[in-house]
């Protein structure tokens, strides 16, 4: 079972070759290096002729996080889901405890193809045999940064912790990071092998999403759906009680009606609104049906702008679209005070399914989707830094991998069917669910909170004209990129309003629409 948070949901790490110097020493300040909240654990292992040395962000177990044993050690941020599967795999005589001794064991056993069999929510390295592995999850969902030249290589869970680093080589088989010569970010489903004398890399692809449709009966892909989502909740409910955030649609209040199920009391919910537009009214209908102990939590819209620098430094995306989803959601975390919690959303169930997809035409849905399947690698909207700069952990059902194979693979005419969108998600939880809100449509977060408009309001007010506001935004968030992540400056000290300013001035001369 999942603990309340992961062992480590973090780590910067160096590996080099001989003796290496320790990790305060490699990044500028490990304390200030990472966005993420929690404690720092320095750790020094020499798998084989390799010094690594690192610092592990965790919740106060940090020796559950990293293994050591065959001339490997491994350290693992995040957690693993299909456990009792993987440990089929493991003699009865010599089962691992923790999710990295499970994943050394796994190592020994397979090497770089250990990460074919996991399911879960990570970023992984192992050090030993003069080379590094660095591993991500099948949806990339723990970004993984990495800088490397020939006699050590460089490796942590945020960019910024790699902008002091020695300029890497150039790593063809990985994006490179805007600004930030020589740091690449380690692609979705992927291992990056790297030999440390050489700087070398081969990377190995551990997942894709499958291009080919399945055909089902509407109650064999309905029943299927339910399990396998079932499964997933199951898997990322901790032993204490859950906290989702609800929005009331038909994507969180399945998550929550799932976890209500394993629950014996009720499960918490909470709902962020803003003075401008809430979906308050929708989800409590859900909390009520389920009985859960249910928030509201109202952020003026003015300081939900303000976070806009905390949303890029928690994110590290510069895609403007994207900081847009994830700006309401940065501001609900930093209101939920108190100790560390174990969140489960609802998100990213609209790629698979194609929800943003608002007409019927079956090639299109599926065109779309396919689309959005081979390009959200980078954008980095799972990432768990959005809640853990609050100190909290997030997880999302709808990209487990089993989930996923099986929602992505679905034919199109179970997702758009009799009308509606994400049909067959919607069967699925009907029993479990008020009527309303099985039928409701899809609103996204940054409609329902009002974000996408007060966004685009705040640069025409800065005179920014209306064609060219998705432009500006997207200028708004590499400025902000440039400072949180490049300059490495705290977010509280960058003013969101003095960068859009900046912009509406530079995008004022040709502001007016191009004549042609
Ligand atoms: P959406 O863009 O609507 O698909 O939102 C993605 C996920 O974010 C949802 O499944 C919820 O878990 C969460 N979420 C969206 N809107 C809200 C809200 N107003 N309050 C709390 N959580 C929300
Ligand atoms: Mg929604």
């Amino acid at each position: 079972m999942a603990r309340t948070l992961p062992a480590a949901t973090g780590f910067l790490a160096a590996v080099q070759h001989g003796g290496g110097r320790s990790a305060e020493k490699v990044f500028a300040s490990p304390e200030a290096a990472l966005a993420s909240a929690g404690s720092h654990a320095a750790l020094r292992a020499r798998p084989g002729e390799l010094t690594l040395d690192a610092v592990l962000l965790h919740s106060g177990d940090p020796d559950a996080a990293h293994a050591h044993g065959r001339g490997h050690t491994v350290l693992l941020a995040g957690e693993l889901y299909n456990q009792d599967e993987l440990r089929t795999l493991l003699p009865a005589s010599a089962q691992p405890v923790t999710d990295a001794d499970l994943l050394l064991a796994l190592v020994d056993r397979y090497d770089v193809h250990a990460f074919r069999l996991l399911n879960g929510r990570f970023a992984a390295l192992v050090a030993g045999q003069g080379r590094v592995l660095l591993a991500t999850d099948h949806a990339g969902s723990v970004p993984l940064y990495v800088s490397a030249a020939p006699g050590g290589v460089l490796a942590a869970t945020e960019a910024k912790a790699l902008r002091t680093a020695p300029v890497g080589r150039r790593i063809t088989a990985a994006r490179r990071v805007r600004r930030l010569p020589g740091t690449h970010q380690v692609p979705a489903g992927t291992v990056l092998e790297i030999g440390v004398a050489t700087a070398d890399c081969t990377d190995h692809r551990t997942w894709a999403p499958s291009p080919a449709r399945r055909i089902m009966t509407e109650q064999d892909a309905t029943e299927a759906v339910r399990q396998a989502l079932d499964r997933a909740v199951r898997a990322r409910t901790g032993p204490d009680t859950p906290l989702v955030v609800l929005s009331g649609g038909i994507d969180s209040s399945s998550v929550a009606a799932l976890a209500t199920g394993h629950r014996s009391g009720p499960i918490d919910t909470v709902s962020m609104g803003t003075d401008l537009a809430d979906e308050f009214p929708q989800a409590r209908v859900v909390a009520e049906h389920l009985g859960s102990a249910h928030r509201e939590v109202t952020v003026h819209t003015d300081d939900l702008l303000r976070r806009l620098p905390h949303a890029v430094w928690a994110a590290e995306s510069l895609d403007p679209d994207i900081i847009e989803y994830l700006l309401p959601l940065t501001a609900l975390y930093l209101g939920l005070a108190g100790p560390g919690r174990r969140i489960l959303t609802g998100y990213g169930a609209d790629i698979p399914l194609g929800g943003m997809h608002r007409e019927d035409r079956l090639p299109a849905l599926d065109t779309a989707l396919a689309h959005d399947m081979a390009t959200f690698d980078g954008l980095n909207e799972m990432t768990p830094v959005l809640s853990g700069i609050a100190g909290h952990w997030s997880t999302h059902p709808f990209w487990d991998r089993e989930v996923l194979d099986l929602l992505v693979s679905l034919e199109s005419g179970l997702k758009r069917r009799h009308g509606r969108d994400k049909w067959v998600l919607r069967a699925a939880v009907a029993d479990l669910l008020p009527h309303e809100t099985v039928t409701r449509p899809k609103l996204g977060v940054h409609e329902g909170s009002g974000t996408t408009s007060s966004f685009s309001r705040l640069l025409t007010d800065a005179g920014v004209a209306a064609g060219r506001v998705h432009r500006a935004k997207e200028l708004v968030v590499q400025h902000l990129f440039d400072r949180v992540v490049v300059d490495g400056r705290h977010p509280d000290e960058v003013a969101a309003a003095e960068v859009v300013q900046l912009v509406a001035d530079a995008l004022e001369p040709d502001a007016a629409p191009a004549r042609r």
